[in-house]
């Protein structure tokens, strides 16, 4: 009853949520007991390490961090953050004006176009991508124009393919890498073409670098902000999220350019009132401790992805061997749309796979696995995969 509730344009313009059906089809199947394996979720499936853990508890004893965080973040957290970046890229920030704490990095991806967007301003974003991007421009009244990323361009946009009066108009540009979902890496000359097509088009770059700790190679990822120039043309964004395994935990950052770092700030002043502080604490237990966390980390996604990918490559099907993140980004064999195959795998084998297309439509043709389950249960849905072709 009541009166009739209308949305606002806004939240009508997001685009479809693909998965409604598949998500129904595996509650569906959880309730009749099946034994489900999913491989859809990027959210690790092993524990925050206890000693970020331990500081927590010290942390939230202290009545200090009970109350409303303090400004934009622990200067604590956010000298802790500088030392990380010195430490990992070589780039020194400044922590009273270059680094913003999030509350994880999806929040400030979101609202960053709150900072830079008016009605009817264009966002480039890569397609496919994580979804925050699209949303968050969508939301901000912003209007996407989207860069494919291709398989024969290793999954970078082709700047140069971006028209013209489209690059002159357009206030942000978003990339992400390594990148989800395709697990591919940039190069270093990649990053300096979008630093000089940031300068020619007066374009906000805004890195999502997630996943630049989770690389299988020797040569780690690059910061954007390492590339000469980056820091004048734009923001990285970090997330302590799948480098510590702290999905839970809500804890992020930005950095970068400080009118940009500050432009965020003032969104962010006007919504939400900070990371809690014994969190930020903790924060700093995860970036300063000297441990074999993330080396065990990479070392288990790593045994993981090759099960998979050698699973897969023996059934006939050409996988693309991820360089980082714990994403597989698998090509559909013939016959079958993305959702088509998600959908025979969840109906025939009881294995939830993200079908490409729901990133974007350059993602039709994909499925995305992740890593994110044993490897007991990554052989298992290889066995149950290989039981369909017979
Ligand atoms: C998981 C993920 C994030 C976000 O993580 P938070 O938990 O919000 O810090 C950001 N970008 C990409 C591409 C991701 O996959």
């Amino acid at each position: 009853m009541g009166f009739n509730i209308e949305i606002a344009e806004r939240l009508k313009n997001l685009p479809p949520y693909l998965f409604a059906e598949i998500d129904k089809k595996k509650k569906q199947k959880i309730k009749e007991g099946k034994d489900i394996i999913d491989l859809g979720v990027g959210d690790p499936d092993t524990p925050t390490p206890p000693y970020i853990v331990d500081r927590l508890c010290e942390e939230v004893r202290d009545a200090g961090s009970h109350r409303y965080p303090s400004g934009r973040g622990l200067i604590e957290f956010r000298v802790a953050i500088s030392r990380w970046y010195k430490k990992r890229f070589n780039v020194a920030l400044d922590p009273e004006s270059e680094i913003l704490p999030l509350i994880g990095s999806k929040e400030g991806i979101a609202h960053m176009p709150l900072a830079f967007i008016n009605q009817r301003d264009t966002a480039l974003i890569p397609d496919p991508c994580y979804p925050p991007y699209r949303s968050g421009v969508i939301l901000a009244g912003g209007v996407p124009y989207y860069m494919p990323l291709l398989e024969q361009n290793a999954f970078l946009p082709d700047l140069d393919e971006v028209d013209y009066q489209v690059a002159q108009k357009a206030k942000i540009i978003y990339l992400n890498y390594p990148n989800n979902p395709t697990g591919a890496c940039a190069t270093e000359d990649f990053f300096k073409e979008t630093v000089k097509f940031a300068e020619t088009n007066k374009v906000i770059v805004c890195h999502d670098a997630a996943y630049s700790e989770l690389s299988f190679e020797e040569n780690k990822p690059l910061s954007f902000l390492q590339i000469e120039g980056a820091k004048d043309v734009g923001v990285e964004f970090h997330s302590l999220s799948k480098t510590f395994n702290m999905t839970g935990w809500r804890v992020g950052f930005a950095c970068g350019r400080p009118e940009i770092i500050a432009a965020l700030g003032k969104v962010k002043e006007n919504i939400d009132s900070g990371v809690f502080e014994a969190i930020q604490r903790a924060g700093i237990e995860a970036l300063e401790k000297e441990t074999d966390h993330l080396k065990n980390l990479i070392d288990l996604y790593r045994q993981r992805r090759d099960v998979l990918v050698e699973g897969l490559g023996s059934l006939g099907w050409k996988v693309l061997k991820p360089r980082a993140t714990f994403y597989v980004w698998i090509p559909v064999p013939p016959g079958y749309t993305s959702m088509e195959l998600a959908d025979k795998l969840l109906e025939k084998a009881s294995v939830v796979v993200t079908p490409g297309v729901g990133f974007g439509d350059n993602g039709e043709g994909y499925i995305r696995i992740a890593l994110t389950v044993n490897k007991e249960r990554i052989e298992e849905a290889v066995e149950r995969i290989a039981g369909l072709h017979e």
